[in-house]
């Protein structure tokens, strides 16, 4: 018996953690935090709703902390199966993990704070450095194409999702009773036509499809649009004296963004300002990248083999050390800082909005997607008072949304992928790691556009029999 139960990312983009049980072996497909309201968040992190001994093995399809930051929760818990995944993903998982190791602690030293004042008990973070170092060993990388078992009826190939370094569109081949069934996990699926990685590759015809769904009701913009909107925005921060700020993901976004600054700046099209990354966790990241052109399309390929540095120009710096990050404050002249996390939802991000929100000159740049209830998906709405560390700051800073420079496919691209299946054979799929509006949207034009039926929209906790 074939059966999938969805525990995270059911409805929402948060938390991405699907079962997979075939004849009696138990395999997770991808363990991820969940990110929103503090409390909510919290209390979902803290347990299981499934047994982690009792899990076989587990299949990660890329290395963002809402597909892999309780990975090592799961070890904690008793998990001793295998972790497969791409060479790329498990090196980003290493930094990723640690550093959220670091965000963990901070988070269950806030929480106690608040109990001491209510007269709580205090908690435990939910995992620790040695945690990941644990579970880091558990860790089975394979390259993209080549086809390996997870359990003795499930093998796994993956094939490039094009999302961020690494990141894997997983095809399960199933083996229960007299059937073979195909199953494909798109994962994140990233976007054609970006810069560094390749385009999301087709897996070939499937019985079932699970797909995420992020935005599966917009469109983007095109990439010349977002390079015409960078520059405006830069121009006109600057011709009244701000400074930009932009919470980025660490891995993919800050690289990419970098990569799209450098253009900027060789065509002359960018005003002489300096530029900041102030997270180590990007700078770790960039070095993970220069490591692994087998990952990258050809341009960002080329640009590593000849050693020249496609994330790197005169102007920009690369910050590791707090103090470098505190002087930026004092600073007056205008500036770029990208910083993390992307939902400003921890990290030096937070201490940068705290002291350029309220300034109107300045403007704050959103270059990714912002789950509900997050500081960034409250910024995106122009909320007018805005909280930071417990305090109130009127959000008077300009606010651009760059929606395009996201790493997911867009509605008509999701389409195009999914158009590429044959319909006859697909028995059924499933809309994850969306909000409920954009999986509905995405299913409408599945069934209007492709002819599609069967389209599943899971609560948590659901099941299916395949
Ligand atoms: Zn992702």
């Amino acid at each position: 018996m074939t059966e999938l139960t969805f525990h995270g990312a059911a409805r929402n983009v948060t938390g991405s953690s699907h079962l997979l049980r075939v004849n009696g072996s138990t395999i997770l497909i991808d363990c991820g935090l969940f990110q929103g309201r503090r409390a909510e968040s919290f209390e979902k992190n803290r347990s299981f709703p499934f047994d982690p001994a009792a899990i076989d093995a587990m299949v990660l399809s890329h290395a963002h902390i809402d597909h892999s930051g309780k990975i090592p929760m799961l070890y904690r818990h008793g998990f001793r199966g295998p972790i497969i995944c791409t060479a790329a993903t498990r090196d980003l998982a290493n930094i990723m993990l640690l550093d959220s190791a670091f965000l963990q602690q901070k988070d269950a030293e806030f929480v106690n704070k608040l109990h001491e004042k209510k007269g709580l008990p205090p908690v435990e973070p939910i995992y620790g450095m040695d945690d990941v170092v644990d579970a880091l060993g558990s860790f089975q990388t394979v390259g993209y194409h080549r086809k390996t078992a997870v359990t003795p009826d499930v093998d796994v190939t993956f094939h490039d999702a094009g999302h961020i370094l690494g990141s894997a569109v997983c095809l399960f081949e199933i083996r229960d009773e007299d059937r073979t069934l195909q199953l494909c996990y798109t994962g994140d699926l990233g976007r054609p036509d970006r810069p560094i990685l390749r385009d999301p590759e087709h897996v070939g015809d499937v019985d079932y499809l699970i797909s995420e769904s992020t935005y599966g009701g917009r469109v983007h913009l095109q990439s010349e649009a977002i390079l015409d909107r960078l520059e405006d925005t830069i121009k006109r921060t600057v011709s009244r004296s701000g400074k930009i700020i932009v919470p980025a993901f660490s891995v993919g976004r800050t690289q990419e963004l970098v990569y799209h600054l450098h253009e900027l700046r060789e065509a002359d099209r960018m005003p002489d300002i300096p530029v900041f990354v102030d997270s180590p966790l990007s700078v770790n990241a960039t070095q993970i990248f220069r490591i692994h052109p087998e990952c990258m399309d050809s341009e960002a390929r080329q640009a590593i083999l000849t050693h020249q540095n496609p994330f790197s120009f005169e102007r920009l710096r690369y910050i590791m050390h707090v103090n470098e990050s505190k002087e930026l404050n004092g600073r007056t002249d205008p500036m770029i800082i990208i910083s993390s996390s992307g939902m400003c939802e921890g990290g030096r991000i937070l201490h940068h909005l705290k002291n350029n929100i309220e300034d109107e000159r300045n403007t704050i740049l959103i270059t990714g997607y912002n789950a509900e209830h997050t500081l960034g998906r409250r910024i995106v709405e122009r909320n007018p008072v805005v909280r930071i560390f417990g305090e109130e700051y009127e959000l008077n800073a300009e606010v651009v949304v760059l929606n395009s420079l996201s790493a997911h496919a867009d509605r008509n691209e999701l389409l195009r992928y999914h158009g590429r299946f044959d319909r006859e054979r697909l028995a059924g799929s499933f809309l994850v790691h969306g909000d409920y509006d954009q999986a509905q949207k995405l299913r409408h034009g599945m069934e209007e556009e492709l002819g599609l039926r069967d389209i599943m929209i899971p609560s948590p906790g659901d099941s299916v029999t395949l």
